[in-house]
C-alpha cells in the first residue's frame, strides 16, 4: 500500500478509486495469506500424528507385534494418535461451520446458573486429579437466551484447559456475576499461567504457548478459537487474564436483560 502512495498523490482525480482498489488487494492478500497459513497449520497438525503412527506401525510390522509387552503399548500409541486426529478433524469441521455463517443458533431460554452447575457437576464426578472446585454464583435465577449445545462446548473447552493446567491440590473457581445488561462468567485455575504477550493470541487458531506440552496433553490448539467464535455468535466477549506461575482466569460475557425476570417468576 505504501509503495503506491506517489501514484495516489499525483493523480488526485482518481484518489478514491485508487484507494478502494488498493485496499481490496491488501484485504485479498491478507485473506490469501491467512488461508495459506491455515492450510500449512492443518497439514502440519495432521502430519505429526501420521508420522508417529507410521513409525509405530512399521515397528509392529517388522516383528514387534510378536512381543507381548511391546505390542499393546505400540497399539495404544496409534490409538491415541487416531483419537487426536479425529478430535482435530471434528474441531476443524466445527470451525468451518462457524466460518460459513450459514449456521443457526438453536437458542433457548435457560437459567444459566443451573445450566453451568450441571456442567461443573459432570466434571466433578469424573476428575481423578486432586483438584477442588469452588463456585460463586448468584442466589437468584439468571435467564439468558443461549444455544445450550454451543455453550456446553465453550465451557467444556475452558474447563478442560483449567484441569489440564492445574497443579495437584489446585483449586478451580467458577463464578457468575450479574452486570448491567450482561452476565460475566469466569473460570480460574492455579496453574502455570499464560505469559502476558500471549494473552490475546491464545484465542487464535492453532496458537499454543507451549506446542510440545499442548500436543502431549492431546490438545488441538483450536479449543479457545472455537470458544471465541461461539461466544461472539452470542454477542458476548471472551478474554483471559493471567499471572505466570499463579494461574489463569478465562472470562466471557453473555447479553442479559434483568427485566426478563418478571416473565419467569
Ligand atoms: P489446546 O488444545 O492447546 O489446549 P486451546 O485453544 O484450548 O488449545 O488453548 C490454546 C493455548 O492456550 C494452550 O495451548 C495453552 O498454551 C494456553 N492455555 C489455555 N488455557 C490455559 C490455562 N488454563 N492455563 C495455561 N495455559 C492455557
Amino acid at each position: 500500500l505504501r509503495a503506491n502512495f506517489s501514484v495516489i498523490q499525483k493523480e488526485t482525480g482518481f484518489v478514491n478509486g485508487l484507494i478502494t482498489v488498493l485496499h481490496d488487494i491488501t484485504e485479498q492478500e491478507k485473506i490469501d495469506m491467512e488461508r495459506r497459513e491455515f492450510v500449512a497449520n492443518v497439514s502440519h497438525e495432521l502430519r505429526t500424528p501420521l508420522t508417529t503412527m507410521r513409525s509405530y506401525l512399521e515397528a509392529l510390522a517388522e516383528g514387534a507385534w510378536q512381543d507381548d509387552e511391546i505390542a499393546p503399548q505400540f497399539l495404544h500409541v496409534t490409538q491415541n494418535e487416531t483419537e487426536r486426529m479425529i478430535r482435530l478433524v471434528n474441531d476443524l469441521l466445527q470451525l468451518s461451520r462457524l466460518d460459513s455463517k450459514d449456521y443457526r443458533l438453536n437458542k433457548d431460554w435457560v437459567n444459566f446458573v443451573e445450566f453451568f452447575q450441571r456442567i461443573i457437576d459432570r466434571f466433578e464426578m469424573t476428575i481423578s486429579q486432586n483438584i477442588t472446585f469452588s463456585r460463586t454464583f448468584p442466589k437468584k435465577e439468571i435467564y439468558v437466551e443461549i444455544d445450550t449445545d454451543k455453550l456446553t462446548q465453550v465451557l467444556d473447552n475452558i474447563i478442560s484447559n483449567a484441569l489440564k493446567y492445574s497443579p495437584q491440590g489446585g483449586e478451580i473457581t467458577f463464578s457468575v456475576k450479574e452486570k448491567n445488561e450482561f452476565i460475566e462468567v469466569s473460570i480460574s485455575d492455579q496453574g502455570m499461567g499464560i505469559p502476558k504477550d500471549n494473552l490475546e493470541k491464545v484465542f487464535d487458531r492453532f496458537y499454543r504457548v507451549d506446542k510440545a506440552r499442548s500436543r502431549q496433553m492431546g490438545g488441538t490448539g483450536l479449543g479457545l478459537a472455537i470458544a471465541k467464535e461461539m461466544i461472539e455468535a452470542h454477542c458476548g466477549r471472551i478474554w483471559a487474564t493471567s499471572i505466570e506461575g499463579k494461574g489463569t482466569t478465562i472470562y466471557f460475557t453473555l447479553p442479559y436483560d434483568p427485566s426478563q425476570e418478571d416473565d419467569w417468576s
